[in-house]
């Protein structure tokens, strides 16, 4: 096999609820995960001058290591001593640092993407570990699950068996958004905090949309919204489109609401301005 193509899904998180900040300077999260039909595409090739060099249709994605896929390709490189060189294409179809965590499924895609073309033989636990190592998001992408849980700082992941398919409608700002900047600004209020992942969860396994539209929660909203207060306006015109709920992404700006069916979805799609936005319609994968 000289080369490979994978998908690389995007992923929303229906509860987003920051437990605390941790010594080590990470915030302790519960999340629970959401895969999204709203996919990159990426293709794996051998070269042989032994570099990896990555192409991407995208202007704001950096082609050199500072990608979350060079990363990856790096540490299994060098940890198996691989000597030929890989080109790495990826097709960008999910909106950069929005929340949507499309560099982490990057990665966990070039992590399984080359266990494969170079035959290393890891397992998935063993692939769980090098994801850790890149970043926080990218474990979930590694498990073949619709829905997860995601404790510690989002990277130990519990698949969910809940067979629930969601259509929603993303909306994310032509802004970038940058997760340190976003945590800078928490102010963690730890008393009464509720558990918002297990208020979730029942009415998700019942696909019981109208209580879960209403369950659907960020911590991190307040904090997006001290940088962009006019945000505060996505979440506002799909309730007043008749969206059933509606909530940031990760840390933001990306909004996504909750549909009823995917006509519904399509209909709130049109409320919004491309010229401002990029709006797409998008169900659990
Ligand atoms: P994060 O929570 O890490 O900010 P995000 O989902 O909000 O993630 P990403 O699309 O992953 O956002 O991009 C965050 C930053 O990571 C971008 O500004 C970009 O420079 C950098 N980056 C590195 N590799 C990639 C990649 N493969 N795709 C997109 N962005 C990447």
């Amino acid at each position: 096999m000289d080369s490979l193509t994978v998908r690389s899904p995007a992923k929303l998180n229906l509860v987003l609820d920051v437990l605390g900040k941790r010594p080590d300077g990470y915030h302790e999260l519960r999340t629970i995960f959401e895969r999204i039909s709203l996919s990159d595409q990426i293709t794996l090739a051998r070269n042989r001058s032994g570099k990896i060099h990555i192409r991407c249709n995208h202007p704001h994605v950096p082609c050199g290591p500072q990608n979350l896929v060079y990363q990856a390709a790096k540490l299994l490189s060098g940890d198996f001593s691989i000597s030929e060189g890989l080109n790495i294409n990826i097709i960008k179809n999910i909106p950069v640092a929005a929340g949507l965590a499309g560099g982490s499924s990057n990665a966990a895609a070039v992590l399984s993407g080359l266990n494969r073309l170079w035959q290393l033989g890891l397992s998935n636990a063993q692939l769980v570990k090098y994801a850790a190592r890149l970043g926080s998001d990218v474990a979930f992408f590694l498990y073949n699950t619709a829905y997860a849980l995601g404790t510690g700082r989002g990277e130990i992941i519990k698949p969910l068996n809940v067979k629930t398919k969601l259509w929603h409608v993303l909306v994310t700002p032509r802004v970038k958004m940058h997760t340190p900047e976003v945590f800078a600004r928490l102010k963690l209020n730890l008393t009464n905090k509720r558990d918002n992942v297990n208020i979730l969860l029942p009415f998700l396994r019942k696909g019981d949309l109208v209580p879960l539209a209403g369950a659907l929660a960020n911590d991190l909203e307040p904090a997006i919204l001290s940088l962009r207060p006019d945000f505060i306006k996505l979440k506002k015109k799909f309730i007043d489109a008749g969206a059933l709920g509606a909530c940031f992404s990760g840390s933001g700006p990306s909004v996504f609401a909750l549909a009823e069916s995917q006509p519904h979805a399509v209909s709130l799609r049109a409320q919004f301005d491309r010229r401002y936005t990029q709006a797409s319609v998008v169900s659990t994968l």
